[in-house]
């Protein structure tokens, strides 16, 4: 038996996460936790009987153990029930599935256990990865991507160990507003940002894909997980997601992983890797295929992922600042506060008020984060 946890069990991620096990009759799942979904926890409770569950806030944690009173799960709630889950004793694996930031302290819970982790939750490599990385290493403990182009990266890496990366190539789908100018982006309402051409996740990361500061956020963890500088990143926009990412060797060599855009092939990967297991679902007929066509991302459009990469260089707490100045912003806009190109306009006007702090300290990064916030609310 393998036995797992899962930071975020009600989302995108974490439902898919659930749907491998139910496949799988060797994983358990110990533990789940999340926001506020309490329906949904409680069926998950009732089908794969947690020892712990732990909801964000207290008020909807004991509503749940009403509902859940006549079975064994305990219900936990806020920061202290996260890292319970994070940090439970029979468990091997981590699943951080929960959106932003707060999954550093968790994770680093998580690590400090002993536990793998296999990583969705990608803000909080963004903002920590050089305190997740070493402590990783220290704890021998494998941080095991499931953002679909890092696991194709680590896919590419395999039997290739100990060659240098010369670049790795990202791939973008461009997302739903690829080929648009500023000028027409003015109008943009949540609804035309939530829709994504290839896949179906949660409304953060959706948005993040449309400005592309999603891609952003993966060229700063792709840094951390394997590695290289951000420059050694290139972005290639491949509108149909069929590549999902590819790396270039010192000899010019360039592998590639393909598939159908699938996240719960990611995600198997990572609760079982090495191995390979059976996954159904459509497989690419590459004479139904055809091509697949290359762009050049815009940048100048989508200054946001520019952005990224001059956080991502200058390093510090400055990705800090990016992503917590896009983690408000993007909630400003899902509440219709905000228009569509300010969430650009309000990260770029955070990078350039923000003075580094070099390698920041966990401290650091949470207050970063708040000064960021008060920043962006003394605006309005
Ligand atoms: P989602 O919004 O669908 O789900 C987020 C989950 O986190 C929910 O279960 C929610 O309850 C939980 N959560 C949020 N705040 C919480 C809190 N304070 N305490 C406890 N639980 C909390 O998001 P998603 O699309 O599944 O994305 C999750 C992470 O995975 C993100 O970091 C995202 O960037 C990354 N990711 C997602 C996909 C995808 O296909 N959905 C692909 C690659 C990477
Ligand atoms: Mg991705």
């Amino acid at each position: 038996m393998k036995k797992i946890a899962i930071l975020g069990s009600t989302g995108s991620i974490g439902t898919q996460t659930l749907e491998i096990v139910r496949e799988n009759k060797d994983l358990e799942v110990l533990g789940i936790a999340a926001r506020s979904n309490i329906r949904l926890l409680e069926q998950q409770i009732r089908e794969f009987s947690p020892k712990l569950a732990a909801v964000w806030s207290e008020e909807k944690a004991k509503e749940l153990r009403t509902m859940i009173a006549d079975t064994d799960t305990k219900v936990v709630s806020g920061m202290d029930g996260l890292l319970q889950v994070s940090a439970m004793e029979d468990t091997e694996i981590l699943v951080t599935a929960i959106v932003g930031m707060i999954g550093i302290r968790p994770t680093i819970e998580a690590i400090r256990a002993g536990k793998d982790i296999a990583l969705a939750n990608k803000e909080t490599l963004v903002t920590a990865g050089h305190l997740i990385m070493p402590l990783a290493k220290e704890h021998q403990v494998k941080i095991l991507p499931v953002d679909s182009e890092h696991s194709a990266i680590f896919q590419c890496l395999q039997g290739n160990e100990g060659n240098r990366i010369h670049k790795i190539l990202l791939t973008a789908s461009g997302g739903p507003f690829r080929g648009k100018k500023q000028e027409d982006l003015l109008e943009v309402q949540v609804e035309d940002a939530l829709r994504h051409p290839n896949w179906s996740m949660g409304p953060k990361i959706t948005i993040d894909s449309s400005t592309m500061i999603n891609k952003g956020l993966e060229v700063i963890e792709a840094k951390w997980l394997f590695d290289v500088d951000v420059d050694q990143v290139q972005v290639v926009v491949q509108p149909r997601s069929i590549i999902h990412s590819m790396v270039e060797y010192e000899d010019g060599a360039v592998m590639a992983q393909l598939g159908t855009p699938d996240m719960k092939l990611p995600i198997q990967y990572a609760l079982y890797y090495p191995e390979r297991r059976h996954l159904g679902g459509d497989r690419l007929d590459f004479w139904k295929l055809r091509s697949i066509t290359f762009e050049e991302p815009d940048m100048d459009t989508f200054y946001g992922l520019k952005l990224a990469y001059i956080a991502g260089r200058r390093g510090g707490s400055l990705p800090t600042v990016f992503n917590a100045a896009n983690e408000l912003a993007v909630q400003q806009f899902l509440r219709k506060e905000i228009k569509y190109l300010e969430i650009m306009e309000i990260i770029e006007d955070c990078i350039r008020a923000h003075k580094v702090i070099e390698d920041p300290s966990l401290d650091e990064i949470l207050k970063t984060e708040q000064e960021t916030y008060e920043r962006i609310n003394s605006r309005r």
